[in-house]
């Protein structure tokens, strides 16, 4: 038999929670890795470290954090290294959907918090994991970015979030083709609509009718491949598979993970 593709490794989770980063979590988990759970909500997190626990004693270890946080994330990252003893993949993931409105009444704050977290948190997750893998003699870091912002602007009022996606891919390509002399490699994923708690975090402007556009767009429901929206399982699939030896030759890219949703808006 096989060992499993994780064993004696350790990840790093961000948004491990809920959604797609819990899900990851999990798989991680199955396949025999070390898991970090950084998450800002502490009963999230306790309950993704009690999922884990009963898939392996102790292969999860919460770190209540905002990836905002430069300060926060340093030490959260110190502590799993003293934790786990090294880092070896880190999946930055964690996101919200943020302002959601006209910009003509949007202010900066507004737009700048979906940034600073979105962006600024994928910034602070793949600076702090440097040090640690270049101990290592390597890593793969997995960063989730979206549809929106890559080939898809239909979201009509979610301005701040498509930016910061769009940033999300261009900084991992950036990343990428700097840290391969480490042998880090970088890979962006794009999901469509997946079912998750994300919607929860959207602020919006009551005054979205004077931005609509007069044009009927496939609803996120109508996926050509499944006829629904994809499930998180199936994106922590995709995050798993990259932050594996098995795409020990994949890097710099962004893979879409949208049930073929995007081929049609
Ligand atoms: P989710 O809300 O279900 O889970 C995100 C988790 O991140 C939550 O547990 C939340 O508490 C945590 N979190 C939020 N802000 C944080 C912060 N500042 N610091 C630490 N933790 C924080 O959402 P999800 O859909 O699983 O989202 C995960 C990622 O997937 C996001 O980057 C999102 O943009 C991306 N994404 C989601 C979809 C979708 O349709 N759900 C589509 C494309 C991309």
């Amino acid at each position: 038999m096989t060992a499993p593709r994780f064993e004696g490794r350790t990840v790093i989770v961000t948004g491990a929670g809920s959604g797609i980063g819990l899900a990851a979590a999990v798989k991680f988990a199955q396949e025999g890795a070390n898991v970090a759970l950084f998450e800002l909500d502490p009963l999230r997190a306790e309950s993704a470290r009690e999922e884990l626990e009963s898939i392996r004693a102790g292969s999860g270890f919460v770190q209540i954090v905002d990836v905002s946080d430069p300060d926060g994330m340093e030490a959260a990252y110190r502590n799993v290294n003293e934790h786990f003893g090294g880092l070896d993949a880190v999946f930055a993931n964690a996101g919200i959907n943020g302002a959601k409105g006209p910009i003509e009444h949007m202010e900066l704050d507004e737009f700048k918090k979906t940034i600073d977290v979105n962006l600024g948190g994928m910034f602070l997750s793949v600076k702090y994991a440097i040090p640690y893998m270049k101990q290592r003699g390597g890593g793969s870091i997995v960063i989730t970015s979206s549809v929106n912002g890559n080939g898809r602007y239909s979201s009509v009022g979610m301005s701040p979030y498509s930016t910061s996606k769009a940033g999300q891919v261009a900084f991992a390509k950036m990343a990428a083709l700097e840290l391969a002399r480490y042998r880090i490699r970088v890979n962006a994923i794009c999901p469509g609509a997946i079912s998750t708690n994300i919607d929860e975090t959207t602020e919006e402007d009551a005054r979205m009718d004077e931005i609509a556009i007069p044009l009927e767009f496939p609803r996120g429901g109508d996926h050509p491949l499944a006829g629904r929206h994809g499930l998180p399982e199936e994106v922590a699939d995709l995050a798993v598979f990259l932050a594996s030896s098995e795409s020990r030759h994949v890097t710099g890219t962004s893979i879409t993970v949208d049930g073929g949703e995007s081929l049609l808006f």
